[in-house]
């Protein structure tokens, strides 16, 4: 089938090209990202390839439908950024990557809570200089630490065992209790009691309606002063400016971020010889106890197989005239 793939970069293309081997697509790599402007691109494709920060609203799938697109094969996770009411009025199928690794983003969140809590940001620069000063680098054992996962699908249950394997006590909030983490002794709560006791939070759950915002200034002020909050699922999930004057007044203790609301226009580019203009990310950056990363917590070699595989299986599904393993319907959405 042939395919526009669009926001590529080089690694998308070794790992798609090396997959495609098998799957035999006629795929052709576009390095912009998928936005009204950039839709032209996809006339004469019947399957577009898209990821993370492609702009898949009513008005570009308007225009892709139009074009004669009837897949839309999403080589990630989430699908918030696809109007998936849109794309089912317009006949258009949506797939996705539903498991590919979830150890890969576990691991990157436990990455980000290790290197907040002992600092190794800072201790690495430190030591480059000369300076071997322990002066405000200290941390806290994990051990015996209250953990608070929202969300405890896949990623969120790895996230729980290797923090169990940690000591921490864990408490968990999810509209769908898993058994997996009830049996390492988790503790389901409202997301109120979660804010109030966990000294580490860690955001695991889909960005729907219902979880936009999910960490506003209410949930802020709930929670234990000197708290730390990761996110690694979507930036949405937390009112950023919100967060900024909780890090400001001291309420929030740390904050590590693999994921931004404004991500779009910033992540997966080089932006170094430019002044970034979103005022927000760049007050985000400047504290001291927050570390950010641009959207790789997905970035292993494990992943990246995986993902390029099982979005070439869904668009050779589709091909078929079979249901793609990773079919997204409206009623997913609603479901969460
Ligand atoms: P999953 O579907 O297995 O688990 C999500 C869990 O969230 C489910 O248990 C679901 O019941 C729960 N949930 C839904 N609505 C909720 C709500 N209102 N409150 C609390 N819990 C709720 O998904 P997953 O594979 O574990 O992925 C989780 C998220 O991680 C994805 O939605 C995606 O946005 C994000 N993600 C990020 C990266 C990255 O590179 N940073 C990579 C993959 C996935």
């Amino acid at each position: 089938m042939r395919v526009a793939v669009f926001s590529t970069k080089p690694y998308d293309r070794e790992f798609l090209a090396s997959a495609n081997e098998i799957a035999g697509h006629d795929l052709t790599f576009y390095e912009p990202r998928l936005t009204v402007q950039t839709s032209a691109l996809a006339a004469g494709f019947p399957a577009v390839c898209a990821f993370v920060n492609d702009q898949l609203d009513a008005q570009v799938l308007l225009s892709l439908a139009r074009q004669g697109v009837r897949l839309i094969a999403m080589r990630c996770a989430g699908f918030n950024n696809v109007d998936l009411r849109s794309a089912g009025q317009l006949n258009l199928t949506v797939a996705r990557v539903p498991a590919y690794s979830p150890h890969a983003v576990a691991e990157h969140t436990v990455a980000l809570i290790l290197a907040l809590n002992r600092k190794v940001h800072k201790a690495y620069n430190r030591v480059r200089e000369g300076n071997f000063a322990l002066d405000g680098l200290m941390g806290f054992d994990l051990l015996g630490r209250t953990a608070g996962i929202i969300g405890t699908g896949k990623i969120g249950a790895v996230v729980a065992r290797i923090l169990h394997g940690f000591g921490c006590k864990l408490l968990a909030h999810d509209v769908v209790e898993n058994p997996e983490i009830k049996a390492l002794g988790a503790e389901y709560v409202p997301a109120n009691d979660l804010f109030a006791a966990a000294d580490v939070i860690t955001l695991h759950c889909p960005l729907v309606p219902s979880t936009y915002h999910l960490i506003d200034e209410e949930a802020l002020v709930r929670m234990k002063r000197g708290a730390m909050l990761i996110n690694t699922s979507r930036g949405a999930l937390i009112d950023t400016k919100a967060v900024i004057r909780a890090l400001k007044s001291g309420r929030l203790g740390s904050l590590g971020l693999d994921v931004y609301e404004e991500e779009g226009d910033l992540f997966y580019q080089d932006l170094s010889n430019h002044v970034i203009q979103d005022d927000v990310f760049s007050r985000i950056l400047t504290f001291p106890n927050v570390i950010v990363t641009g959207h790789q917590a997905f970035f292993t070699h494990e992943a990246m197989q995986a993902i390029a595989r099982q979005t070439l299986q869904n668009i050779t599904a589709f091909e078929r005239g079979e249901r793609p393993p990773g079919l997204v319907t409206v009623e997913k959405v609603v479901a969460c």
